[in-house]
């Protein structure tokens, strides 16, 4: 029994089969880190995009991918997963050849684009209705936390209005939305874990992304980190927040990650987070144990 609702399961039903998710860096930046702005205090120098091959054109980039992750043996079809800076931060007709590259490519079933709630106007959401309408387009914003005063300690630096007003002109548009979560931000706790959930419920998104705040030696948090100004979750506070999460996450959003992907040479904490497989194991043993599930708790 799965007890909870997760992407591969999506995937199988929809398509026949799980997907390979290819990652491009489209050469983007970011509108947070320009003109004088640093950043969101997490953010690592490659933009939170650490597996990524940049400065080749996107047929190349997904190739070379394909090459690196031949081991995975899903050949079913990919997902072209836009992931580093903000992918919607260029000119139009840029995006729309790069979309469009990504999506003429052979057996890509998905275009996969993350970005900014803030970073959108009238032509990139008709862009992104007219590529629905030949193929599955996901949008990924980061959320990070419902908690605005913690999303301006974190120089995320977009209100919760824009964030709602974005997420609710893609639905209107039938493009379906994650949104990218993160437990663990300085000065959070358990009941902000909570509520942030409990926001997300609210929205509905159609899917969401969860892992714990890692510190990387190239993100600004790293200093505030030395001066031990705060402390990264542990890995028994983590499972603890993960399992808060599933029970209280309405059914019928689609998880798609419950841990992070930092670049390991460059991470100082929590070094646990390298294990995510002993993590979703401990998660999948104790919904077990408790026979718990998705939504057990969920209250619409
Ligand atoms: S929006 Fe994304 S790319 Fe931009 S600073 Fe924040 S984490 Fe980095």
């Amino acid at each position: 029994m799965e007890r909870y609702n997760t992407l591969s399961s999506y995937l199988k039903e929809k398509f026949g089969s799980k997907l390979l998710k290819l990652s491009i860096d489209g050469g983007f930046s970011c509108p947070n880190r320009k003109n004088g702005k640093s950043g969101c205090k997490f953010c690592s120098e490659n933009g939170s995009g650490e597996f990524t091959t940049k400065r080749k054109s996107i047929t190349e980039q997904l190739n070379a991918q394909i090459k690196f992750l031949k081991d995975k043996n899903v050949d079913k079809g990919y997902i072209a997963y836009f992931q580093s800076y903000t992918n919607t931060f260029l000119p139009i007709e840029q995006l729309r050849q790069m979309y469009y590259e990504a999506i003429n490519f052979p057996s890509v079933k998905v275009l996969s684009i993350a970005t900014r709630a803030d970073c959108f106007n009238e032509e990139i959401y008709n862009l992104l209705a007219e590529l629905n309408e030949k193929i599955e387009v996901w949008i990924e914003l980061g959320l990070q936390s419902s908690n605005e005063k913690t999303r301006n300690n974190m120089n995320i630096g977009y209100s919760t209005e824009t964030f709602e007003n974005c997420v609710k002109k893609l639905k209107e548009l039938n493009i379906k939305t994650i949104f990218h979560i993160i437990f663990g931000l300085p000065n959070e706790n358990q009941k902000d874990f909570k509520n942030t959930i409990d926001y997300v419920n609210s929205q509905k998104p159609w899917g969401i992304k969860i892992h714990s705040l890692f510190i990387q030696n190239d993100c600004e948090l790293y200093e505030d980190y030395l001066q031990n100004k705060f402390k990264v979750l542990t890995w028994n506070e983590y499972v603890d927040a993960l399992i808060m999460a599933i029970e209280n996450l309405d059914k019928e959003i689609i998880i798609h990650r419950l841990t992070g992907d930092g670049d390991k040479t460059k991470l100082i904490a929590p070094l646990w987070s390298k294990d995510k497989i002993k993590t979703i194991g401990e998660v999948g043993k104790i919904l077990k144990q408790k026979n718990s599930y998705q939504g057990i708790n969920y209250k619409s």
